[in-house]
């Protein structure tokens, strides 16, 4: 059913939501929010330390003063906790709030946070009564993925409007899930399900739909794994040799490969000679030393006579490895072309890029997915490397497979430092082998942790300084890119400016966060590895991958917000090279599960075990708000989360593929329907 059905919805805003990947009703109804605003307790002037959001309780001491600057009122008043403290309140354009509220009441100002000259200063706050405010404590408000020109209230204002439409109205019935699956395992209704995701009624009733929808996705992935999976090894012409070049390379490393590389290798090696199709995982943890063993094989391709290909999730990777394998082919005289190629450049530079991929020119070629798009053609592909492959769809995989010439399929690695639960694994990775790196490269200072909360942060921000004046580099990561109607969590743009508040002045600062065009995101990460930028405020986007070894420092706000697999991943863009680093998680959730689930990341460098602990002490079903992790790209499950889930939605394709389930013709249909070759592609 179209958007534009909907009332206060036109052409223009039909556009905006398209952006967001929603271009119907029925769309829409599965376009979940991302978050749930929460009311935290309030706290007293002195608790909002380095907060760029908060909410206060406490009386004015006096009359609203007002005045008119140009065409704008302006609104200020003192504002004073139970503790004496007191803070500047400041509205623009609310005349009426003068008349709305009374010296000496009590009151909870909810707002963001702002510093002059180390001055606090609460801004536009929302004002409520105590009696108010208590029930806003106990209700989730949705708040939504957003794009310019929607607002989470825009969006769901939609949604309510389209819960109450035909939509709506045929979920249950055209629910993929058979209805004896759904008895079996206790699911509730997808209506149920959908309504209570959008607007929960409460936090049993939004488990209940976030469990059914997370089941549904992983229950049709599973199935359209299955139907279209095949175990038969492919024949292959490809011949790749351990090349004498690629041997003596290795060994001028200024360091040596540990034994776990040198298994790796190997095991690719004796694949890319078998003559049947090589498609092997190597998982390893971040730093285990991946690239190299890429790096390996693809110059054995190349000294074979073939292309080889790697590809990266995000293009400031790409750069990265680019930058990184050119100099390292320039400092050991491998005379190998190497070319980038990557969605943010002009047409131009694509050109220029395809015609020497199409003419055989370049040897390796490294990129983003614009390696797949159909303008690219290659001369003779024969290997394809894809890093930190969790960010990667299996179809998009597949359609740079068949980017070899006349059906010849290149050789396969994927690379990747998830933890995947083993029974998992199997599924997602169906005929893959899959190699492991268990050891990491040996002298490495092991990194230093710290949980802490808000009153550490001036200790922190000490530490900073001085870390920035040994010459090194520091990562602050925040769970939010921007202020967002309230959440209360700390975001990269405020908290960016509160920094050049807070640190010495001489320090730079810069920020980054994936809603940035690629090529800035680029500039900003190629400042901070030349050292031009000291401290990076950013979100999860330098969690892939990225390699700067001055960096000694990670701190991360509001890290109870995060799955532990993530902060691990955080951690490893420290301790790189040979300085001490530290790592420094921030929590103000004072809840013993909170900090408990904390320490482990102090007792553990195992990301593998991290990831397991952090399932067991969670527990399935713990309500967490939001996801753990994008890995594999699903939409409402969760890897690490939700394994208890996988296990039961296994279990039911099963039961499914071997007949034991009795299904009506329609229930038949539309599973049909939605796992055919076709679906996967969706799935993904
Ligand atoms: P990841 O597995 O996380 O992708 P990288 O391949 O980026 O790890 O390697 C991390 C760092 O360790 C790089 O700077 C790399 O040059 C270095 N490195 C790789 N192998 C070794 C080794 N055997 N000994 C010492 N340093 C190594
Ligand atoms: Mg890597």
């Amino acid at each position: 059913m179209e958007l534009t059905a909907l009332k206060g919805i036109g052409s223009k805003t039909e556009e905006y939501f398209k952006k967001l990947g929603v271009h119907s009703q029925e769309e829409l109804l599965e376009f979940f929010p991302r978050d749930y605003e929460l009311f935290f307790p309030p706290v007293t002037v002195g608790e909002i330390g380095y907060k760029t959001f908060a909410a206060v309780r406490g009386v004015f001491t006096q009359d609203l003063f007002q005045r008119r600057v140009k065409k704008m009122t302006i609104t200020t008043a003192q504002f004073k906790d139970e503790i004496g403290k007191t803070i500047k309140v400041t509205w623009f354009n609310a005349p009426f709030m003068k008349d709305a509220v009374h010296p000496g009441q009590l009151y909870i100002l909810r707002g963001r946070v702002s510093r002059k000259y180390g001055v606090l200063q609460l801004n536009q706050p929302k004002v409520y009564t105590p009696e108010e405010y208590a029930k806003k404590m106990n209700s989730m408000q949705p708040v939504y993925p957003l794009t310019k020109g929607l607002s989470s209230n825009l969006i769901a204002g939609a949604v309510r409007q389209a819960i109450e439409g035909d939509a709506f109205a045929k979920l249950d019935k055209e629910d993929p899930i058979p209805g004896e699956v759904r008895v079996k395992y206790g699911l509730c209704k997808k209506s149920y399900a959908v309504s209570n995701l959008h607007f929960p009624e409460s936090k049993e009733a939004y488990m209940a739909g976030a469990v059914r929808m997370s089941f549904e996705e992983i229950f049709l992935f599973i199935l359209s794994m299955k139907r279209n999976e095949s175990d038969q090894k492919t024949v292959s012409e490809v011949r790749i040799s351990n090349c004498e070049q690629t041997q003596a390379f290795l060994k001028q490393l200024p360091f040596s490969l540990t034994e776990a590389q040198k298994r790796v290798i190997g095991e690719i090696n004796t694949d890319m000679m078998s003559g049947f199709v090589m498609n092997r995982l190597i998982q390893g943890d971040v730093g285990s030393g991946k690239t190299i063993v890429a790096l390996a094989a693809l110059m054995n391709a190349a000294y074979s006579g073939y292309q080889g290909a790697l590809m990266a999730p995000t293009e400031v990777l790409a750069s990265q490895h680019y930058e990184n394998i050119t100099r390292m082919f320039k400092e050991n005289g491998i005379d190998l072309n190497v070319a980038l190629l990557t969605g943010s450049m002009t047409a131009l530079e694509k050109r220029v890029v395809y015609d020497a991929l199409e003419s055989g020119r370049i040897h390796i070629i490294v990129g983003t997915h614009a390696l797949f798009q159909e303008k690219a053609i290659y001369h003779n592909l024969g290997l394809v490397v894809t890093d930190e492959q969790h960010r990667f769809g299996i179809k998009q995989r597949e359609a740079l497979a068949k980017k070899a010439a006349d059906g010849v399929q290149p050789h396969m690695i994927v690379m990747s430092a998830t933890p995947i639960p083993r029974t998992l694994a199997l599924i997602i990775y169906g005929n893959m082998d899959v190699s492991v790196i268990d050891q990491l490269p040996g002298g490495r200072k092991p990194i230093k942790n710290a949980v802490v909360d808000d009153s550490y942060k001036e200790q922190a921000y000490r530490f900073i300084e001085k870390e920035v004046a040994k010459g090194h580099q520091v990562y602050i990561i925040c769970p939010l890119v921007e202020y967002s109607e309230g959440l209360d969590a700390q975001n990269v743009t405020d908290y960016t400016e509160m920094l050049r508040d807070v640190l010495d002045e001489q320090i730079s600062i810069g920020m980054l966060h994936g809603q940035m065009p690629n090529a800035k995101k680029n500039e900003i990460m190629t400042r901070f590895a030349e050292g031009k930028i000291q401290v990076l405020v950013s979100t999860t986007v330098v969690e892939v991958g990225v390699d700067v070894p001055n960096a000694t420092v990670m701190m991360v706000e509001d890290a109870n917000r995060f799955g532990l697999a993530a902060l691990h991943q955080l951690r490893g863009r420290v301790g790189r090279g040979g300085n001490q680093s530290y790592c420094i998680f921030v929590c103000n959730n004072h809840s013993k599960e909170a900090m408990e689930r904390l320490e482990i990341l102090k007792t553990s460098n195992d990301g593998f075990e991290i990831a397991s602990k952090d399932l067991e002490m969670r527990g399935p079903g713990e309500f967490t708000g939001i996801r753990q992790s994008g890995a594999l790209s699903f939409k409402n499950f969760d890897i690490y989360r939700d394994a208890d889930i996988a296990q039961k939605a296994i279990e039911a394709v099963n039961d499914y593929l071997s007949g034991r389930l009795r299904l009506t013709k329609s229930e038949e249909e539309l599973l049909l329907e939605r796992t055919s070759l076709e679906a996967g592609a969706v799935l993904l």
